[in-house]
């Protein structure tokens, strides 16, 4: 019958190494990692294309209104050509003519060059929603043989949880939720093994008093960082 002390100190060993495990399940192997930024460097290029086309075709429809106002205001200066009295109104009619004609002229070249950018955006997204097929295929398959290789150490984890498991319902609550309030606290570490009369986990010395009160097989906490002291029973 082990006492509540070596319970906790096999606890710390079980949870440790479920810990480990859990690491290593997180732990994107390279060869879903490599995968994994294409698709996602892909993904990110193709919603920035569409925002750049988006963005264009924005802009063009406020030319193109731009433009339609131009040309009726064009038309209007034409017409009041016919009606000008002196060669005075007549050169006022043309100057306005002109500027118009001007801005009309330099409107459609920005239409023409906004289309010739959009242009070459899609070309681009679309070279880049051909081959998403076939990279997403490639992604999805690299995710699910890591996911697949995980199996033992699923089925390992499962394991050392059920003996955690196994191990608390033995301890009395009080001291469990001690343990895990520690063990949450310093790193991992809750119970720590006496050596040399001394914790190893801060190397405090532990006063002779404590040290019987181990001895006798009494819970201690190292008077340094708190921890649960485990003086290891000598071979007998
Ligand atoms: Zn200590």
């Amino acid at each position: 019958m082990s006492t509540d002390v070596e319970k906790l100190w096999e606890l710390q060993s079980v949870l440790s190494q479920l810990g480990d495990r859990e690491k290593q399940m997180s732990q994107k192997p390279e060869s879903f990692a490599a995968v994994d930024r294409e698709y996602q460097a892909a993904d990110q290029e193709m919603s920035r294309l569409t925002q750049s086309i988006d963005q264009i075709a924005k802009e063009r429809r406020r030319v193109d209104g731009e433009l339609a106002d131009q040309q009726e205001l064009l038309k209007k200066y034409q017409g009041n050509l016919m009606q000008v009295k002196n060669q005075q109104q007549y050169a006022a009619a043309w100057k306005e003519i002109d500027a118009t004609r001007k801005h009309v002229k330099e409107l459609e070249e920005s239409v023409l060059k906004s289309m010739g950018e959009s242009d070459g955006l899609q070309a681009q997204l679309d070279a880049r929603k051909a081959g998403h097929d076939e990279l997403k295929e490639r992604h999805d398959a690299a995710y699910a043989q890591w996911q697949s290789s995980l199996g033992d150490l699923r089925k390992e984890a499962d394991e050392l949880r059920k003996k955690a498991e196994g191990i608390e319902a033995q301890i009395p609550p009080r001291l469990r939720d001690e343990f895990h309030k520690i063990f949450r606290q310093r790193g991992g570490i809750a119970v720590t093994r006496v050596v040399n009369e001394s914790c190893t986990g801060c190397r405090t010395r532990v006063r002779p008093a404590l040290y019987q009160q181990l001895n006798r097989g009494e819970l201690a906490r190292c008077e340094g960082c708190h921890r649960i002291l485990y003086l290891e029973k000598a071979a007998s």
